[in-house]
Parts: structure tokens; C-alpha cells; sequence
């Protein structure tokens, strides 16, 4: 293969930028990028690519075919959606839409697909496969990659690798960062109502305080990570939100706790799911109430191939040299690209697109989030690489 992909890709420059900064100005949630997706698939239908659109609901797949395909096609997939976050102001390219921010990079994601589109669309001869463009609609716990895939984004192709990139603004720019095996967590919630009787709070005898057994029970859950895991496996369980009563004199009917679970494994995310539910269970019956418990499927983990996360260490290293290519710990963040990693093999990678010395630090999802926009030519020729490798 000729190595003239990262003077291509450095000639979009200006490109990458600019359809990012469009995008971010325009901010849409999970499955209502009707303005995002129509942009997108614009840009495909100029390159050449058989465009499809409403795939799984608002998603746009492009497809750029190999003169004589010698095997299946790869999938490369970008996700489209903002967040319910107001922007910080004071950016020339900021949000123009209120209560509506790219805060998690997606508009990112997709520039550099487009990018990685443009380029393989000029070397479209040396492609041995067909790629797979694959723009992905609510990401944010909408479940748009499962949409994607009923509506037959994998199984219509033939699809036989997937591949998806992450900008992370934790991640220093110019550094590509990917692990073997589980890279980031399978996320639920849960809801669950300690149901007791209410009463005056000077007669605690004639009721059943559903408030002192739900704080017995936040109490008793830290024991299910600690005795029913594997100490060698990674497991959270966490309760974000206590809500009872309403007057310091009364006791509630009703105390409800909800809460996150996190693992990186499957028996482990079983063993969450029951352990959480009986322990609940058991401290509602203890203080002579009853549970009502409704546990929230999540997205399961992202589970990394090993041939495909050192085939693209490989390409990063051409990318970004080898000393840059890192291999980072698990992330207890969920990401649906595990959707797509459960049906073929692939990987999932973040480009580091922060800059301490240009104080692009803050966190994902966090209204002063932002990315270096040099990281846009990093994912672009990762992704140009993978497709043609
Ligand atoms: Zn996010
Ligand atoms: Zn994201």
C-alpha cells in the first residue's frame, strides 16, 4: 500500500475541521438527527458511497465498494448524537440550539469518518473489501446500536469486522489507546421501592418505616461487590438517589432508592442483578415491608478481539508512533458499540484529543467539554488505515 494516506488525510484538514464545527453547532439527541443525518448522507452521496437512510430509525450507512471484493466487508461506525446539556459560552463554533451540546465528541466521530471516507473513496482501488459507513444514531443509553443492527446494518453486508473510535478529552492528543478484552463496563439500574406503612413519627410502633430498612438497605448492598464478587473482578454497585417523605413528623409508605450496577463481565453482571434483588429483598422483609424492584438493562460490555486490537496497534503506530500507541485500563463508562462487538469481531478505540497546556481538560459530557481538533486527523487516517488493512 502506497503511504500516501497521511498527506491525504492532512489535505482534509481544513474539512475535518470545518464539517466538526457544523455539526456542533447543530446538536441533536438520540433519534432526532434529522438535520445531522441528512448532512451526512449529502457528504456520502458526493463520494461516491450507496447511501441508505433511516436505518434503525435515524441512522445513515454509506457503502463504498471494492473493484473485486476478496472478503467481507468492514464496518466502520460513528455515532451522531448530543446531549440535554447547555453549552458553556463564549465558542465562535457553539451550540445554536438551547439546552442542546455535542458533549461527548460525536460530532468528532463523525468528521472523522467522513474523513476516512473522503480519502478511501479516492483510493477506492485498492480497497479488497467493501466498507461499511456506518452513521449510528442515539448512542446516549437510546440504544441506537441495537436499532442498527435489527434493522440488518451487519447481516445486509455480510459484515465480517467492526470497528468504532472514541475521542477522549482525558486522553492526551496524539496518543491512540485500546486494550485487549473488556475495555469498558455493562451498565444497569435500578429501581426499587421499599413498601412498608406509613404512621406518626412519635408512634414508629404502629408502622412499618420503610425509611430506616431502605437505609439498612443502602448499607447492605456495599456487601455484594465485597462478598458475592470475585475479588479479582471489577464490579460496582452504586445508589445515586434516596427519595422518602415529605414532613419530619411523618412516616412515609414508601421509601425508593435507584442505583447503577457496573461489571465487565457476564456472570459477574448476573450475579449483580440477583445479589442487588435479594439483599433488597431481604432488608424490605426484615423491616416488615415489602420490595417493588424493576431493574433497567443497560448496554452490555465492550469486549475487545485480540487480532483486531493488534492489528490496529499496528496502524496507530504509523499513525501516531509506536511510543504513542497505549494501553489504558478498563473505563466503568458503558458505550453500545458492544452491541456490534457481540455479533463480529472487532475493536474500539480512543484518540486522545485533550491538551493540558491548551486547558482542553474537562470531563465528557461536562458543558465546557471540548477536543483538541488535532486529534481529528488521527482518527481519520487510524480509520482509512483499518478499512484498507
Ligand atoms: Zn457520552
Ligand atoms: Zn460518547
Amino acid at each position: 500500500m502506497g503511504d500516501d494516506l497521511k498527506s491525504r488525510v492532512q489535505k482534509l484538514g481544513e474539512s475535518l475541521v470545518g464539517w466538526r464545527r457544523t455539526l456542533h453547532r447543530r446538536p441533536e439527541l438520540g433519534f432526532e438527527e434529522h438535520e445531522t443525518a441528512a448532512f451526512v448522507a449529502a457528504r456520502l452521496r458526493e463520494l461516491g458511497a450507496d447511501v441508505k437512510t433511516g436505518v434503525g430509525r435515524t441512522g445513515v450507512v454509506g457503502v463504498l465498494r471494492a473493484p473485486a471484493a476478496k472478503r467481507p466487508p468492514v464496518l466502520l461506525r460513528a455515532d451522531m448524537d448530543a446531549l440535554p446539556i447547555e453549552e458553556a459560552p463564549g465558542r465562535p463554533y457553539g451550540s445554536e440550539i438551547a439546552g442542546r451540546m455535542h458533549a461527548c465528541g460525536h460530532d468528532g466521530h463523525m468528521a472523522m469518518l467522513l474523513g476516512a471516507a473522503t480519502v478511501l473513496a479516492d483510493v477506492r482501488k485498492r480497497l479488497d473489501r467493501d466498507v461499511v459507513l456506518c452513521f449510528q444514531p442515539g448512542e446516549e443509553g437510546f440504544g441506537g446500536a441495537e436499532a442498527m443492527i435489527e434493522d440488518g446494518v451487519l447481516t445486509e453486508h455480510g459484515v465480517g469486522e467492526v470497528y468504532g473510535l472514541h475521542l477522549w478529552s482525558l486522553f492526551p492528543v496524539g496518543t491512540v489507546q485500546l486494550r485487549v478484552g473488556p475495555a469498558m463496563a455493562a451498565q444497569d439500574e435500578f429501581v426499587a421501592s421499599i413498601v412498608g406503612k406509613g404512621g406518626h413519627g412519635a408512634m414508629p410502633h404502629e408502622a412499618k418505616d420503610p425509611v430506616v430498612a431502605a437505609a439498612l438497605a443502602i448499607v447492605a448492598l456495599q456487601s455484594v461487590v465485597a462478598r458475592s464478587i470475585d475479588p479479582i473482578q471489577p464490579a460496582v454497585v452504586s445508589v445515586g438517589s434516596f427519595n422518602a417523605g415529605t414532613a419530619a413528623n411523618v412516616i412515609p409508605e414508601a421509601a425508593t432508592l435507584r442505583g447503577t450496577l457496573r461489571s465487565f463481565d457476564d456472570g459477574v453482571r448476573e450475579t449483580l442483578r440477583r445479589r442487588v434483588r435479594e439483599v433488597l429483598e431481604g432488608t424490605a422483609s426484615a423491616g416488615g415491608g415489602r420490595l417493588e424492584f424493576t431493574l433497567i438493562p443497560g448496554y452490555p460490555a465492550v469486549v475487545n478481539d485480540a487480532a483486531a486490537v493488534a492489528r490496529v496497534r499496528a496502524h496507530a503506530a504509523i499513525v501516531v508512533g509506536e511510543v504513542n500507541v497505549v494501553d489504558p485500563a478498563p473505563m466503568a463508562a458503558a458505550e453500545d458499540f458492544a452491541y456490534f462487538l457481540r455479533k463480529a469481531p472487532g475493536a474500539f478505540a480512543f484518540i486522545g484529543a485533550g491538551n493540558t497546556a491548551r486547558n482542553i481538560v474537562a470531563p465528557h459530557h461536562s458543558p465546557h467539554f471540548d477536543i483538541d481538533e488535532a486529534a481529528l486527523p488521527v482518527g481519520a487516517e487510524l480509520l482509512a488505515r483499518i478499512a484498507l488493512g
